[in-house]
């Protein structure tokens, strides 16, 4: 089954941060694959633009570099690399300045998309969307493409926002969680909008609990300084997280268009219950004889951050009254993996008897690794042994199922990134989201906070604290295990 792929209309992007990691590692090499795919029109160009004072060939070393290191090799035909590179330029500008302005302006077409992405620190953004405006470059249909993280607050991001719609409005601004753009996030809604299957199943009648976890085996390693000021509540939970949370426990949208799923998941973030102390497990990994611990690697031994948060929470409405949903997020654990976990109730009588065997349903979501599906139903044991059951696997890996020739799924940046060329909101976060979001974790920050708690400490290579365990444990359930 091969993918179809719609080429989008020709565009202008320009990247503010054109040298940076970001960039460098994602949206170039992402770039790149739609242009070999054939998504990617010959009239598009790409504009880098950061301080640094390069030439163009100069800049198109860089890309070819980005190129050669983050793209498979058997995507890099030196022509089709050559053609690409020739619809690449870059500018020197100053975000704070007034420097390379005018020689952007002059780089833009009045006939294409135009489409600004923003891959620097968010204290540019305002800057940035003020020279832009200022200096008549951006058009009233020119699209601007936010990272995270917006704002580390409520209060910051309120400002944030606000400085960003005094100069665009909210049809032009696409806030990026990349989380969203995932082949499986997407599924997510085609699985339960597009099959009758699942939806009357869809609430607490038959859900018992949903878990999401999204584990990591790397620590903070050489982004310490920066992670140490965020830590998982801010950097995991109250983005991706909650972006997952939103998508498996919303209802069904009238049709699916930027406005009406964004109106749904923001129901549900309204409709989240306050966590209690009790809820909420933090941790910090320790250190073992040859690996540093989170302490060591920021560089502060009485830091109170998170690198694990494990926490149980409620949406009080009709559909989920009385279903716990159980978040955890951790670095330096045994496995990476990020899944939901919708755990269905027992039947309501067995006809076979207490010891004939067998639980309940359970459908896993795979987001990574090996994006796909599993649904553990319940069958006869086979063999004349009499009427016993076992659970087993009705997997559904989405490269097995779709063929060799989409092993190379596109990634999530740049699945974005095209949704930006089409004028596709409907998988980026709305300005109201995102504050709801903070609305939500601020109060949980600060109470721990105010009551000084230290991160528990947990061994490397594990499924976290204990008390995340204890956490379902006292609720007669478990987590998944994340040992290797
Ligand atoms: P980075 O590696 O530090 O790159 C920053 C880029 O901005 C460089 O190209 C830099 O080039 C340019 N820049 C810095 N100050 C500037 C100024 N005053 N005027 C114009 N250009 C300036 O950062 P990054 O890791 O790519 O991250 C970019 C954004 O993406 C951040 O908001 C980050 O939080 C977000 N993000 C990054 C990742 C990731 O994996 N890296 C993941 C999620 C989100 P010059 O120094 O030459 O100006």
């Amino acid at each position: 089954m091969a993918v179809r792929v719609i080429p989008v209309d020709p565009f202008d992007l320009v990247i503010f941060g054109g040298t940076g990691d970001l960039a460098q590692r994602k949206i170039l090499p992402g770039l790149y694959r739609r242009f070999h795919a054939g998504q990617m029109p010959a009239e598009a160009r790409i504009i880098g633009a950061a301080r640094g004072d390069m030439d163009e060939e100069a800049y198109r070393a860089v890309v070819r570099e980005s190129i050669a290191t983050f793209v498979s090799a058997n995507l890099c035909e030196a022509e089709i690399v050559d053609a690409f590179l020739a619809q690449v330029s870059y500018v020197t500008l100053e975000a704070r300045g007034t420097g390379g302005w005018k020689e952007l302006k002059g780089k833009l077409r009045n006939d294409v998309v135009q489409a600004f992405y923003f891959s620097v620190a968010p204290s540019l953004f305002a800057d940035i969307a003020e020279r832009l405006h200022k200096n008549g470059i951006s058009r009233p249909d020119a699209r601007i493409v936010v990272e995270k993280p917006f704002g580390r607050d409520l209060q910051t991001a309120q400002a944030l926002n606000k400085e960003l719609v005094s100069f665009f409005d909210e049809e032009q601004i696409y806030r990026i969680d990349h989380y969203l753009g995932k082949e499986t996030v997407q599924n997510l809604m085609a699985v339960r909008f597009g099959n009758v299957l699942f939806e009357p199943l869809w609430n607490s009648q038959y859900v018992d609990h949903i878990q999401i976890t999204v584990a990591e085996t790397v620590g903070v390693g050489g982004r310490g300084s920066y992670y140490d000021k965020s830590g998982a509540m801010r950097d995991m939970v109250q983005n991706h997280l909650m972006q997952l949370l939103c998508l498996i426990a919303m209802e069904p949208p009238n049709r699916f268009d930027p406005d009406a799923v964004r109106d749904e998941k923001l129901k549900v973030i309204r409709a989240l219950d306050p966590v209690e102390p009790s809820e909420i497990v933090r941790g910090q990994y320790r250190a073992t004889a040859s690996e540093p611990g989170y302490l060591d690697e920021v560089g502060d031994p009485n830091s109170r951050t998170e690198s694990f948060i494990a926490l149980r929470t409620h949406i009080s409405n009709w559909r989920w009254n009385g279903t716990p949903f159980y978040l955890r997020t951790g670095k330096k654990l045994g496995t990476r993996l990020s899944e939901i976990v919708v755990h269905f109730k027992e039947p309501p009588h067995s006809i076979f008897g207490e010891d004939a065997g067998g639980s309940c349903n359970v459908l896993t979501i795979r987001l990574q690794p090996d994006e796909g599906m599993t649904l553990s139903v319940t069958i006869k044991e086979p063999g004349p042994g009499g009427m016993r059951l076992i659970d087993v696997p009705l997997d559904m890996s989405f490269a097995e199922a779709l063929g060799p020739e989409n092993a190379e799924m596109p990634d999530a940046y740049e699945r974005l990134i095209m949704d930006v060329m089409r004028g596709n909101q409907t998988l980026f976060m709305r300005g109201d989201e995102v504050e709801a979001a903070w609305r939500w974790t601020d109060p949980l920050i600060q109470g721990w906070e105010a009551r000084g708690e230290r991160p528990k400490l947990y061994k490397q290579g594990g499924s976290g604290p204990e008390d995340a365990q204890m956490l379902l444990h006292r609720d007669g359930r478990r987590w998944r295990e994340l040992d290797p």
